[in-house]
C-alpha cells in the first residue's frame, strides 16, 4: 500500500480520511437539511458559492425595502414629491428584480466578479444620493446609508473598486448638495448642506481604509490557515509514511491491521497477515553499497505493491522487513499472492548495477483466528518467517 493518497488506502477509509481531516474543512457547514432546506435550495441555489452571493444580496436588499417604506412614509406625510418618490420606488424594485434574476439564473457567473459587488454598490450610492435629493427633511439620516453601503463591499471590493465608489459617491453628492442648496436654499440651508458634504467626504475614505485593515487582516487569517493545513498534512505524512519507500510506516501499519481486525470479525470473512523479509539483504548493503541496498528496498516495495489488490495492505516495519495484510484471503489465498509477488520480483532487475543478483525474500503467513489480538496472529507470523528462513529462505511458511 502506498502512501494515504493512493486508491490502495481505501481499504480503510475511516483512519486514512480522519487523520488529517483540517479545523478549516472539518468547520465548513452542512447545508441545511429538511424544508429549511428545500426553501432555502429553492430562494437561493444549489450551488454554495451562489448561495452565499444570493443571501448577501438578500440582506441588502433589506436596505432597499426599508428606504421604500421610508418613501412611502415620506410621500404619506407630504414631505417628498410625489413623481420623483414613485420613480424612485419603481427603480428600486426593478433594480432588485434584476440583480435577483441575474444572480439566480446564473447569469452573474460570466462577471468577472460574480458577486456584483461593484455595481451593486454604485447602485446602492446612486439611489442614495438620489433619495437624498428627494426627501429633503430626512436627508441626513440617508446619508449614514452611503457608508452601510461601503460595508457590504469590505470583503469582495478592492480597493480600485472603492475608490472609484467613495470619489463618485463624494463628487456625486457634493455636486447634488451643491445645486440644492444653491437653488432652494430655504429646504437646503448652504451650512446644512457643507456639514453634510464634510461629513460625507471624510467618513467615506475613514471607512475605506479601515476596510484596507480588515481585508490584511483576512488575507494573513487565510495564509495562516493555509499553513497551518499544510503543516499539518505535512506532520500526518510523517506520522504514518515511511519516508524511503513511501508505505505505510510501522506506526500506521499497526492502525491500519487493527482495523482489518474489526472489519474482518464484524464481516465474518477471512484476513492473512504475512511477515516479510529479505534473503541477505546485508549482503546487498555490503556488496553494492548502502544506497544501492535503498533502491532495492524502494524497488521491492513498488514491485510488491503493483502486485497486491487495492484493498490490500502492505507496510514497511522497519529494516528490509514489511507487513503485508490480506483481507478477504485465507491462509493459502494468500500463499497464492506471495507466489505472484515473487514472480514478479523475479522478472525484476531489482539491482541496478547488479552482475544478475536477484533478490528473493521469505515470508511467515498467519490467518487471524477468531478472537485473536492482531499482536498474537502478529508473533505467530514472526515464528513462521523464522521457520522459512531456516528452510532454506526464499519461500513462505504458513502458521499452523
Ligand atoms: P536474512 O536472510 O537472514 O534476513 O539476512 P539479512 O542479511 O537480510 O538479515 P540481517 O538482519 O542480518 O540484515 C538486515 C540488513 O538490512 C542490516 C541492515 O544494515 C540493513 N538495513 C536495514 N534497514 C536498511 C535501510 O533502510 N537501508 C539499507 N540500505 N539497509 C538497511
Ligand atoms: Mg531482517
Ligand atoms: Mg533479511
Amino acid at each position: 500500500m502506498q502512501a494515504d493518497n493512493c486508491p490502495r488506502s481505501q481499504a480503510t477509509p475511516a483512519i486514512a480520511s480522519s487523520a488529517h481531516k483540517s479545523p478549516h474543512m472539518a468547520d465548513r457547514r452542512a447545508p441545511p437539511s429538511g424544508a429549511t432546506g428545500a426553501l432555502a435550495r429553492l430562494v437561493l441555489d444549489d450551488d454554495p458559492r451562489q448561495q452565499i452571493r444570493i443571501a448577501r444580496s438578500l440582506t441588502s436588499m433589506l436596505m432597499y425595502v426599508v428606504c421604500l417604506g421610508i418613501a412611502e412614509y415620506c410621500l404619506q406625510q407630504d414631505m417628498a414629491d410625489r413623481t420623483a418618490t414613485r420613480l424612485l420606488q419603481c427603480s428600486m424594485i426593478g433594480w432588485m428584480a434584476v440583480v435577483y434574476g441575474t444572480l439566480r439564473s446564473g447569469l452573474n457567473l460570466r462577471f468577472a466578479d460574480p458577486s456584483l459587488t461593484f455595481i451593486q454598490i454604485m447602485a446602492a450610492g446612486g439611489c442614495i444620493t438620489i433619495a437624498y435629493a428627494i426627501f429633503a427633511p430626512v436627508r441626513g439620516a440617508l446619508l449614514m446609508l452611503l457608508a452601510l453601503t461601503l460595508v457590504f463591499g469590505i470583503f469582495n471590493l478592492d480597493r480600485l473598486g472603492r475608490r472609484i465608489y467613495n470619489s463618485c459617491v463624494v463628487i456625486g453628492s457634493g455636486l447634488t448638495m451643491f445645486t440644492l442648496s444653491h437653488f432652494s436654499p430655504a429646504t437646503h440651508p448652504p451650512e446644512v448642506e457643507t456639514v453634510h458634504f464634510v461629513l460625507t467626504a471624510t467618513i467615506l475614505p475613514i471607512m475605506g481604509m479601515l476596510s484596507d485593515q480588515l481585508r490584511a487582516i483576512r488575507s494573513r487569517l487565510h495564509a495562516q490557515r493555509d499553513e497551518l493545513e499544510a503543516a499539518l498534512a505535512r506532520i500526518h505524512e510523517l506520522a504514518t509514511v515511511d519516508e524511503l519507500t513511501q508505505l505505510p510506516n510501522r506506526r500506521h501499519a499497526g492502525e491500519l491491521f487493527a482495523h482489518m481486525t474489526r472489519h474482518a470479525e464484524r464481516k465474518g470473512s477471512p484476513l492473512t497477515v504475512c511477515m516479510l523479509d529479505l534473503d541477505h539483504f546485508k549482503r546487498i548493503n555490503d556488496s553494492f553499497g548502502h544506497s544501492a541496498g535503498d533502491a532495492v528496498l524502494v524497488r521491492f516495495a513498488e514491485t510488491a505493491s503493483a502486485s497486491l489488490r487495492d484493498s490490500d495492505v502492505i507496510a514497511r516495519w522497519g529494516g528490509e522487513e514489511f507487513l503485508v495484510l490480506l483481507p478477504d484471503s485465507d491462509a493459502r489465498q494468500a500463499d497464492l499472492t506471495l507466489m505472484r509477488v515473487r514472480e514478479a520480483l523475479a522478472g525484476q532487475r531489482l539491482l541496478a548495477n547488479a552482475e544478475g543478483g536477484t533478490v528473493t525474500f521469505s515470508a511467515g503467513l498467519a490467518q487471524m483466528r477468531a478472537g485473536e489480538s492482531p499482536e498474537q496472529a502478529l508473533e505467530r507470523a514472526d515464528f513462521a518467517l523464522y521457520r522459512a528462513k531456516s528452510e532454506g529462505r526464499n519461500r513462505s511458511v504458513i502458521s499452523g
